[in-house]
């Protein structure tokens, strides 16, 4: 049985940092679920279809055989390489909305399955614990109120010289958690088995010490 460890939370939590810095700990490997989404996001839209209820069946044809790779850090999408287009606020929003259409969820589930191997995974997401692996042993919900949150995306953002206001961001991960949290397949809800943890008054050091010591209890 390979270990898991999942991660699961809203927007801009925290998550990737923590869950990066688990895995590096562990020498596990490390699933960026949401990255997978993402590029079903631009993915479709070079296919020139917009992530709307009625492209299912065709948006989820396009997630099932995603010519992905992951590579060095990087996101190579039929070799090209879209680390950064993913990123972007309306990738994101892509991801968002795509997310909700079941039949892409069911697409992606043997991909995100794929990345359990030797000697473990640390999997980062928002049904990690509920849908993908529920049979982990370890299950953290990871959550920050939304003023922090949005200040880290604003630092975030300006370190990469992108230029947005702290009130429109909260409005969009507001907008992002409420879609996540009301959607009928695999709504954003912690496991009940799940550690709940919130890391609004944490440093990254103190929720990587907390994770790592639930894992060795
Ligand atoms: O985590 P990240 O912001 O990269 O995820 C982008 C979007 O993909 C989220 O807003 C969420 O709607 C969706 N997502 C999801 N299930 C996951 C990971 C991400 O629905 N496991």
């Amino acid at each position: 049985e390979v270990p898991v460890i999942c991660v699961d939370g809203p927007t801009a939590s925290g998550k990737g940092t923590l869950t990066i810095e688990v895995a590096r700990r562990l020498g596990y490997h490390y699933l960026d679920s949401g990255s997978l989404y993402r590029v079903t996001g631009i993915a479709l839209r070079r296919a020139g279809l917009a992530p709307d209820a009625e492209h299912e069946a065709r948006i989820a044809e396009i997630a099932h055989a995603l010519p992905l790779c992951f590579s060095e850090g990087k996101v190579l999408l039929a070799g090209e390489d879209v680390s950064d287009a993913i990123r972007t606020e309306a990738a994101g929003m892509d991801a968002s909305r795509v997310s909700t259409l079941p039949g892409v969820r069911t697409a992606l589930v043997d991909l995100q399955r794929s990345f359990r191997k030797l000697p473990g995974l640390v999997a980062d997401g928002r049904d990690m614990g509920t849908v993908i692996f529920p049979d982990a042993k370890l299950k953290v919900f990871l959550t920050a109120s939304a003023e922090h949150r949005a200040e880290r995306r604003h630092k975030q953002l300006i370190s990469k010289g992108i230029s947005t206001t702290l009130d429109s961001l909260r409005a969009d991960l507001e907008a992002r958690d409420l879609r996540d949290s009301s959607r009928s397949v695999a709504p954003l809800k912690p496991a009940q088995d799940a550690r709940l943890l919130d890391n609004s008054h944490q440093t990254v050091e103190q929720s990587v010490g907390q994770v790592l010591h639930w894992w060795q209890e």
